[in-house]
């Protein structure tokens, strides 16, 4: 093969076309920056965007094409393009096209901002073939940018969106619930519904229940954030505003997902894929950033971490006695956002219980039917019965 060009040609005997790719990524997500543009009062990641250290650390041009060959050669299929904003980076482009012509479907998170009329032209004539998730913060100058705390921001982030309308180009919207946006709910939704073709008539995805610092470096920011979480309380009253659609939903996941855990650390996918950061660091997941868990891409290989490093951490048991009493025999694990990367946010660890998700999920759980007024999750014993019971609408009656 030629040492520059994108594709390889092999030849395989056809029976062993299969045998022989060993495919072990399907998708990998890289945070291509933690600087933004913005500097929202939620935020769990950004560094200001002329973080001057920040992107002297940053990953090369030339590092991040490696990475994305290397998932290509694993089987990967999509790559997440994420940040911060992954638009502020100047080589992005460059980058884009590169993963393309791997053949990648790139998804990319942003919030709209840098779109230009170039990078729409760019996105038209070559799509990023998954849907653009572009993040909204307000409908209205003032609390739009009462959330990015930027001037500007808000026209900026309007002509992103309306060249992406305006050119066809799919992407999805989603909401942040605070404080200063949630009286804007009824019209964010009605103008999505109206102008937003790709979201398929799908319910708008909210942030609402926001995460700490993911590298806990700022505990004055941390106080912020925990300020504007949603109550339990006003968390249900958004997730169940259509209350036939949540409990149709809600019966579908809880005939799948509710199980006890045990005393396995995890019960997610993490580690099956993972998160490339900003600086080359393969993390299990985009969150989880607890040093035990994290792998240095500049002295291995994605397929080391997949194959050598990732399997092991995912054997750990949670040795928290709290954790062990608690979350290890909860059925609501699944409701319950309860996880090693949460643990790692709020409290440095990989297993203590955060009280913040564990009210959320008790207050789901009662308005379900799940559990009684006074009841702990941890608790019930016969908690088949009740999933079985609200699957079947019994339970949810009986209330
Ligand atoms: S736009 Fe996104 S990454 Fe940037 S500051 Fe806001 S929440 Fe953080
Ligand atoms: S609901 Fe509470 S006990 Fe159950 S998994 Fe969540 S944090 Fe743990």
């Amino acid at each position: 093969m030629h040492e520059e060009s994108y594709v390889s040609t092999q030849v395989i005997g056809k029976a062993n076309l299969f045998k022989k790719a060993k495919l072990i990524l399907s998708r990998l997500d890289i945070e291509l920056t933690e600087r933004c543009n913005n500097s929202c009062i939620h935020c769990c990641i950004n560094l200001p965007f002329d973080d001057a250290d920040a992107k002297k650390r940053e990953l090369a041009t030339e590092e991040i094409k490696k990475i994305l060959k290397e998932a290509v050669s694993l089987g990967c299929l999509s790559a997440r393009f994420t940040g911060g904003d992954p638009l502020l980076r100047e080589d992005f482009q460059e980058l884009y096209l590169f993963a393309r012509r791997l053949g990648l479907k790139v998804m990319i998170f942003t919030n709209a901002v840098l779109i230009t009329p170039d990078l729409a032209a760019l996105f038209t004539l070559i799509p990023p073939l998954e849907k653009i998730e572009v993040t909204v913060y307000g409908m209205k100058k003032s609390s739009y940018e009462a959330v990015t705390r930027v001037a500007g921001s808000y026209e900026a982030a309007w002509q992103g969106i309306n060249l992406l309308l305006e050119n066809k180009i799919s992407f999805v919207v989603k909401g942040a619930l605070l404080p200063q946006n949630k009286k804007e709910v009824e019209e964010l939704e009605a103008w999505a519904a109206a102008n937003v073709p790709w979201l398929d008539g799908n319910p708008l995805a909210y942030s609402m229940f926001f995460d700490l610092r993911c590298r806990r470096d700022d505990a004055v920011k941390n106080r912020l954030i925990e300020s504007l979480r949603l109550s339990p309380a006003e968390g249900l009253e958004v997730l169940s505003r259509r209350k036939e659609d949540y409990l149709k939903l809600m019966k579908e996941f809880c005939s799948k997902f509710m199980r006890t855990p045990g005393d396995k650390l995890f019960s997610c996918g993490a580690g099956c894929g993972g998160c490339v950061d900003a600086y080359g660091v393969f993390q299990p997941c985009m969150m989880l950033r607890h040093p035990d868990c994290v792998y240095d891409l500049k002295k291995g290989s994605l397929k080391d971490a997949l194959e050598n490093f990732f399997p092991k951490l995912r054997q750990r048991n949670a040795q928290n006695p709290e954790y062990l009493k608690r979350c290890a025999r909860c059925f609501l694990h699944g409701l319950c956002e309860q996880c090693p990367a949460k643990s790692w946010m709020e409290h440095g660890t990989l297993d203590t219980p955060v009280e913040y998700l564990c009210r959320v999920a008790h207050e789901q759980a009662r308005f379900l039917g799940l559990i009684g007024k006074t009841e702990n999750s941890w608790e019930v014993n016969g908690w088949k019965d009740r999933i079985n019971g609200f699957v079947e609408g019994s339970l949810y009656k009986r209330r």
